[in-house]
């Protein structure tokens, strides 16, 4: 069995290490070779080559979003999940609106094209505060813009694309859950707790500190939205927590940051899962083996791993990237004996990626 994935970049690095164990080989598809896929057994195919990938690929699936989309289409008879499930998130405007017709709750939004029009919603609603998000390629805070008063509209006064402007909540919480499913069963994963930065993840918990009443809607908002866009694959779901509520920020067809604890800390990783679920294979249950904090290493050099995994049940990986600004270059898994642990773990962490010369970024 060959599998195809498009996009070379952590997410698949990591399914196909994964993967590779089972017995499969893969084929990846990116903009150039220089990829951290290419630190794995699978053969690397650039666009141009997509022909070729699309042909020695028995199922072909993507770990990232912003591809080109003739590219995505040409596969789409081999594709899991499915093209409408890739096209859903070409824009967060066709996101947003998706999800809000279709029932499931979201922050309140608008669509401007243009500055006048931007201020123009704002001015009229009264929609203050508010982040505005472009709706193309935005991920990892990218793209967004707080506006807090009026003058931050400075901010974007050449702004010339289409964005979104939504609600500011002032969360409580913010969570995600990723499910499985395949034609026959899903299955979905502990809840985890987020905590990011100017818009990046930088660390999570699992399990997430909710009661069991929004434990419960969580998933079946995960059920429901898996059945309703027909997903074949793996989903992550991220989630506002606001006055015992909840609304959905975002959705991702693929493995997704939050779930890299899963790889230490529950009994089956999303990358397995993902892989099941797109070959139609049985999923497993996944149950958590113990609470894990899992911490994004962001823009730094390789610390010392010996002081790394010194710290008791960690777990260390690196995605082999070039260094660059707010870049995820690896992540640590920590398995918690208890809820003290985190705060000491935490501020180790913050030491050792000082002590590596770059600006701390756990805090
Ligand atoms: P996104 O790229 O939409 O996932 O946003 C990245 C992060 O920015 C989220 O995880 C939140 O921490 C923050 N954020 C995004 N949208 C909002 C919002 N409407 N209100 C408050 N914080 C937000």
């Amino acid at each position: 069995m060959k599998i195809g994935i498009m996009g070379g970049g952590q997410l698949g690095f990591m399914t196909i290490l994964r993967g590779t164990y089972m017995g499969f080989s893969f084929n990846v598809l990116d903009k150039t070779l220089n990829v951290p896929s290419s630190n794995t057994p699978a053969k690397i195919y650039t666009f141009e080559q997509y022909e070729e990938f699309y042909k020695n690929s028995d199922v072909i699936t993507f770990e990232f979003e912003h591809l080109p989309i003739e590219i995505v289409k040409y596969m789409e008879d081999k594709l899991r999940p499915s093209f409408e499930n890739f096209m859903l998130k070409q824009s967060r405007y066709s996101e947003k609106s998706f999800l809000s017709k279709s029932g499931f709750p979201v922050p309140k939004f608008y669509i401007a094209s243009s500055y006048s029009e931007v201020e123009k919603v704002i001015k009229e609603n009264n929609f203050i505060p508010a982040v505005i998000k472009t709706t193309k390629l935005g991920y990892d805070g990218k793209g967004q813009y707080y506006i807090k008063k009026l003058e931050d509209l400075e901010e974007i006064k050449n702004l010339n694309e289409e964005v979104i402007i939504e609600e500011f909540i002032s969360f409580e919480k913010e969570v995600s859950i990723i499910i499985a499913r395949n034609e026959y069963e899903f299955k979905t994963f502990p809840i985890s707790e987020n905590f990011h930065k100017e818009g990046i993840l930088v660390y999570n918990i699992t399990p997430a500190k909710i009661d069991e009443k929004l434990k419960r809607e969580i998933e079946e908002i995960a059920i429901e939205l898996s059945k309703s866009i027909n997903l074949i694959g793996i989903m992550a779901i991220e989630f506002f927590v606001y006055k015992d509520k909840i609304l959905i920020n975002e959705i991702a067809t693929r493995p997704h940051n939050s779930g890299h604890w899963t790889l230490d800390g529950c009994t089956i990783s999303q990358f397995e899962q993902f892989l099941r679920a797109i070959l139609n294979l049985p999923l497993s249950s996944p149950q958590l083996i113990k609470p894990t904090l899992m911490i994004n290493l962001i823009d730094i050099k390789k610390p010392d791993l010996y002081e790394v995994l010194k710290l008791n049940n960690s777990f260390f990986y690196w995605y082999f990237k070039d260094r660059k600004k707010r870049r995820k270059m690896g992540h640590i898994n920590i398995l918690l004996d208890n809820d003290q642990a985190i705060k000491f773990y935490l501020a180790r962490v913050a030491e050792l990626v000082d002590a590596v010369g770059s600006e701390p970024t756990v805090r």
